[in-house]
């Protein structure tokens, strides 16, 4: 029997306090991000209807066109996740409209970003992407790559950095990942501790609908999932 979008949000909060409980964590330090992606605006309201307010998009033309579609338009406290690759000439659409971007992936983004956002006078909030299994068919830094990256994004005054975002291979045993979500929970712990202008590095998001119980118990503070929510794309 086919279950409701507002059940499967359920069964997942439950899933992820259950992690959190194995970990010796308080669920309450984990946010759900539920990714919206090619669903239509009704299925996010209807997630919206069961507390869900943070939604994750790919593309900004399919964000902005939910943020602005007749059912959604009114949420005044719906929260707006990019969780995509943006290409340079779609940062302008963004700014002022997300909480979070979760894909910054190269200095040149950071770049166009820290213009839009000072045009503006605006501040952006984003995470930086670490392609944490060295997948070419993945953007992101480099785990050996990032300090660096993160310092030279520091100077970018209408830009704060508040965490790191990776998407581990797909498989069908979640254990698998584990090594990888550990790795990158070991150098967060670590590069928290540097001193960098601009930067206060508190979320490490990671974890998807086939692996978002291990990211937890390995230190997850904010997960991505769709088809777990929506049901497959
Ligand atoms: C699509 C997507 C997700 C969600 O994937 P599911 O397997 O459907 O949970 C999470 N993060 C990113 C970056 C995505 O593109």
């Amino acid at each position: 029997m086919q279950t409701t979008i507002g059940e499967n949000i359920k069964a997942v909060r439950r899933q992820i306090a259950d992690a959190a409980a194995r970990a010796g964590r308080d669920p309450s330090g984990i946010k759900l991000v539920a990714v919206s992606k090619t669903k239509p605006a009704e299925d996010i309201y209807e997630a919206y209807g069961a507390g869900q307010v943070a939604f994750g998009e790919n593309y900004a033309q399919e964000m902005n066109a939910k943020i602005e579609s007749d059912l959604l338009s009114g949420l005044a406290d719906i929260e707006w996740h990019m969780i995509g690759h943006i290409q340079t000439n779609k940062v302008k659409s963004l700014i002022g409209k997300t909480a979070l971007i979760h894909s910054l992936d190269s200095i040149r983004l950071a770049e166009e970003i820290q213009k839009q956002a000072q045009k503006a006078s605006v501040t952006v909030d984003v995470l930086l992407e670490i392609n944490i299994a060295r997948e070419s068919s993945k953007y992101g830094f480099f785990i050996e790559e990032t300090e660096e990256a993160a310092q030279a994004i520091s100077a970018y005054r209408n830009i704060r950095v508040l965490g790191l975002m990776a998407s581990a291979p797909y498989t069908d045993n979640p254990e698998d990942n584990r090594t990888h979500f550990k790795q990158l929970n070991e150098f967060f712990l670590d590069i928290r501790h540097k001193k960098m202008d601009n930067t206060r590095m508190s979320i490490l998001s990671m974890g998807m609908s086939g692996d978002f119980e291990v990211a937890v118990e390995e230190g997850s503070t904010m997960l991505r999932i769709g088809t777990r929510l929506f049901g497959s794309r």
